[in-house]
């Protein structure tokens, strides 16, 4: 039986394998460790992987105002489930790894749960590619310049009356483990800013 290949035929998932010894004598020949025993070992399974092409690179504004890049991708199936999407976290994290549109990357998932961009196979990337991805200017949103904080790697919109900020600051103030206030989800947040009820940064209300 070869574990790696996770030939166990169990009905759940796992992440990985402890094997102990199976006898009471030897394992006390062995002992223990200040911190561990010495007849039990874990392993864990390297991260399932898998490769995928980047069709788009998509940037969301948060409810504070941080522009977040967002890799689209070729439907994979990954370690149980397909995947589309990555974030690609912030522009540093981006221009490092250097993900630009048509490349083919690896993709896992952190912790088992959540996709990340791997590396970018540089084999794959289309020919005549020969610049990075550019960092947008401004805001997706409301196209005010986006400013970089010093001392931040986030870029971030400031303009307070960004629809998206807005958006996403009231979607927060009324989600469960704010305010609570049923009914008030992203769909009837948006339909209250496109007919524009609510204008104003919530945040500048509140304080
Ligand atoms: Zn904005």
């Amino acid at each position: 039986m070869n574990i790696l290949k996770k030939e166990l035929f169990l009905p759940y998932g796992i992440d990985g394998v402890v094997v102990k010894v199976n006898d009471l004598a030897m394992e006390n020949e062995l002992g223990n460790t200040v911190k561990i025993p010495r007849w039990s070992i874990a392993y864990k399974f390297p991260p399932e992987e898998a490769l995928t092409v980047v069709r788009d690179i998509t940037w969301t504004v948060g409810r504070t105002g941080v522009v977040t890049p967002t890799a689209v991708m070729d439907p994979v199936l990954l370690a149980g489930t397909t995947v589309k999407r990555a974030s690609l976290h912030n522009p540093d994290y981006l221009q490092e790894k250097d993900v630009r549109i048509g490349d083919t990357v690896t993709l896992h998932k952190a912790g088992d749960i959540i996709p990340e961009v791997g590396q970018v196979i540089l084999d794959k990337r289309p020919e005549g590619d020969d610049q990075p991805y550019p960092i947008p200017q401004y805001c997706p949103s409301c196209g005010s310049k986006l400013v970089h904080v010093e001392g931040e790697v986030a870029l971030r919109c400031i303009n307070p009356e960004c629809p998206a900020q807005i958006k996403e600051g009231l979607v927060h103030f009324a989600s469960r483990n704010a305010m609570n206030i049923d009914g008030l989800g992203p769909r009837v947040v948006t339909q209250l800013i496109d007919k524009k009820f609510v204008k104003k940064n919530f945040r500048s209300v509140c304080t």
